[in-house]
């Protein structure tokens, strides 16, 4: 659905790709001091795509991408996507399950497969050898994200995905703490690759591993700390909070889902929009005063 926007800021909003929900908005905007970034698609492009495989012995890396792709291809999630792009040919899917946040589960070729993250495998009892571990969190520390797969009561390997940032994402951040706004990186994704790409762009806090239903929790917390919030995702798991926060921007590129929750759209998926519509903002509202 495609929300029933108001242009405001006299059509410069809509020059800028800034869709304006009401004018109450503006009346939000201009209290707000936390901007709550969301990484996976809003700093960083979402466009992931398969960097590297490291298996157990005895896999075959070529069949730990084939069975990890055939049950991630049943997933919308920019790393099921990458995944399951690395193959051709694979395999039918069933009894496939969602796990928000976590990763997915389904039985294929006749074995029952699980692919997200180490807590994930570890619920089904299953875990990496420690030189597979030692792997894993070295491609971490270099700001990639990682995810495990495993089938037939065994971890098999781990997949390496990479996600580039936005080339616009630091000006971004300059922006807004030239607004005297406080960033903060939010995320479901591990610390380190985390940190690493909040270092990239210029942000010095940033919540982790937090799963997307306590994505509002987060907000909720500043919120009580009498932080006014704005909150800035693209929707793949993030709409709850888009709610929740005093000012939701979605990103253009995200979900309708997240258009739905917001009150400000950014057409054009770039994080410099965000700056430009609470400046807007602020000056339309100085105007209409
Ligand atoms: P973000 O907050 O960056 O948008 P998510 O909350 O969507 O991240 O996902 C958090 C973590 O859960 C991912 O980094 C990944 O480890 C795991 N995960 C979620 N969905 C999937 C999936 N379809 N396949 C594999 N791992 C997944
Ligand atoms: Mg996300």
């Amino acid at each position: 659905a495609t929300p029933t926007a108001l242009l405001v800021g006299t059509g410069r909003g809509a020059q800028l790709g800034i869709l304006i929900k009401g004018p109450e908005v503006l009346e939000s905007t201009r209290k707000v001091d936390t901007v709550v970034l969301d990484k996976t698609g809003t700093v960083t492009s979402g466009r992931m795509a398969l960097a590297g495989v490291i298996t157990e012995d005895g896999v075959d890396a070529a069949e730990l991408v084939r069975l990890a792709g055939a049950v991630e291809h049943a997933s919308e999630h920019p790393i099921a996507k990458a995944i399951a792009a690395a193959s051709t040919r694979l395999p039918a899917v069933t009894d496939f399950t969602n796990v928000e946040g976590k990763g997915v589960q389904g039985v294929a070729d006749g074995h029952s497969i699980v692919v997200g993250r180490e807590s994930l495998l570890a619920d089904w009892g299953l875990a990496l050898s420690p030189e597979v571990a030692v792997a894993k969190e070295r491609a971490e520390s270099e700001g990639k994200t990682v995810v495990v797969a495993g089938w037939d009561g065994a971890a098999r390997g781990i997949l390496v995905v990479a996600d580039t940032v936005k080339p616009t994402s630091a000006e971004a951040i300059r922006g807004l703490r030239a607004l005297g706004l406080r960033p903060i990186l939010l995320t479901g994704d591990n610390a380190a690759a985390a940190r690493r790409i909040a270092a990239e762009v210029g942000i010095d806090e940033v919540i982790a591993e937090v799963l997307p239903q306590d994505k509002v929790a987060v907000v909720q917390r500043l919120q009580s700390e009498g932080r006014v919030v704005a909150m800035v995702g693209d929707g793949i798991n993030d709409a709850p909070a888009l709610a929740q926060s005093d000012l939701g921007m979605a990103m253009g590129t995200g979900t309708d889902v997240a258009i739905e929750a917001s009150d400000i759209a950014l057409v054009r998926g770039d994080l410099r929009s965000a700056v430009d519509a609470i400046r807007l903002s602020r000056r339309t509202l100085g105007t209409i005063k």
